[in-house]
């Protein structure tokens, strides 16, 4: 039977300590303990079960990574205070000083500008692959290297990573695959396909509110240690903790991701079948022509469908800005980086959150200037957002 992580988190659901439905808060930055010796042992992490001090552990944090870790199928799991927070913890964590990289070329664009332009502070290099050529990630491999570092579904082109054979090939060569799932929380577990580290940006799908910024690291209960170990862990050196209140607001959240996902990516499917019945440049990985369509359908989990992610490209900047900012106008959604939202979100990669790729480096990659990547929203009723889209579409010429 095909792995279900929505029913996995459901298991991880339990009575807050006074019996209330929804997490408790732990509103306390430091906690109290009945004796001393035990205060040294919990800071020697070698006990479990008291909290310490909220930049290491709190509560609220706990249960949420508890049932981050249900859904991902990993042992535990920690909280960030964002996706890069979640993105610069782990590789700082696995890394030192003279260590190497294997990246997909195409990533979010801070994570890129992180590993280009601030990692060789830290003498930390960093090769580009096209992350589908398992040859070029093959033919990288050096010695030093220490990461296979890729997004399941790349933003903002769509390919999909073989995690499989990423994990064959990091397996064979003693190096960790850390994979981000933030475009495709539920409808892959990467873990569960051979990544030793999730990370996400919360920030998205799994809060889907657009009200906060958040992430999440998912691994071994011995990685997850390493990171709050309280003399060499960096998300406890650097401090890049959640607070609790958005914890238990995201947790909440987590409950409808699976119907929020399902209601995203049979609206995306509408939408690309349109755009390409239309004649227009669509990327979607539910059409059968998407070059990883029989690979994402071979490892995926197939009941949140293929994702609230399209794009299309309109050859030019101008182009592309003409039509969000007609399709805004429309109320069709918003001209806003993020995705995730309940509202439908689109913008123009190679100017926005992909713009610190130089312009060089996205054409190689194949990142046309005229993308527009769509985060397709909630819509109670395709069809009639369809209609405004081809209103927007024809009326600025953009098909017949
Ligand atoms: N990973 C991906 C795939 C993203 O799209 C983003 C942000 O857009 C991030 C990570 C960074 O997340 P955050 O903005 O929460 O730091």
């Amino acid at each position: 039977m095909k792995y279900n992580p929505a029913v996995d988190l459901q298991k991880s659901m339990h009575l807050s300590p006074y019996d209330g439905v929804n997490p408790s808060i732990s509103d306390s930055s430091t906690f109290a303990f009945s004796r001393g010796d035990v205060m040294t042992d919990t800071f020697e992490g070698k006990r479990e079960g008291c909290f310490l001090y909220s930049r290491h552990w709190n509560p609220t944090n706990h249960e949420l990574s508890d049932a981050l870790a249900a859904m991902e199928g990993t042992e535990a799991g920690w909280v960030t205070g964002s996706g890069m927070a979640a993105i610069t913890s782990t590789i700082l964590q696995i890394c030192n000083s003279g260590d190497h990289i294997i990246s997909s070329i195409t990533t979010y664009g801070g994570t890129y500008a992180f590993f280009n332009n601030y990692l060789p502070k830290f003498n930390i290099d960093v090769t580009f692959v096209d992350i589908t050529d398992l040859d070029a990630v093959r033919k990288a491999v050096r010695e030093n290297t220490r990461v296979i570092y890729t997004e399941t579904v790349t933003n903002p082109l769509l390919q999909i990573s073989d995690i499989p054979e990423l994990a064959r090939i990091s397996k064979e060569h003693g190096l960790k695959l850390v994979v981000d799932n933030t475009f495709t929380p539920m409808i892959f577990s990467p873990s569960k396909l051979g990544a030793d580290v999730v990370v996400y940006s919360m920030t998205k799908f799994i809060n889907g509110k657009s009200d906060c910024v958040a992430g999440a690291i998912c691994g071994s209960k011995e990685f997850i240690g390493s990171l709050i170990d309280v003399h060499s862990g960096t998300a406890m050196l650097l401090g890049p903790v959640l607070d609790p209140f958005r914890a238990a607001n995201i947790h909440k959240n987590l409950f409808t991701l699976h119907i929020r996902l399902q209601k995203h990516s049979e609206n995306a499917s509408f939408l690309a079948k349109k755009f390409k019945e239309h004649g227009l440049a669509v990327v979607y990985p539910g059409l059968e022509e998407h070059p990883g369509h029989d690979l994402m359908k071979r490892t995926m989990n197939p009941q949140f469908g293929f994702g609230g992610m399209i794009s299309i490209d309109l050859g030019t900047t101008d182009r592309a800005n003409e039509l969000m900012v007609a399709m805004q106008e429309k109320g069709i959604g918003y001209l806003a980086v993020s995705l995730g939202y309940f509202k439908t979100l689109f913008s123009n990669s190679g100017k926005s959150t992909s713009s610190e790729v130089p312009e060089k480096i996205q054409k190689e990659m194949g990142l046309s200037e005229g993308l527009i990547r769509f985060s397709v929203g909630l819509d109670p009723d395709i069809e009639f957002t369809w209609q405004n889209i081809r209103k927007c579409l024809e009326e600025h010429g953009f098909v017949k």
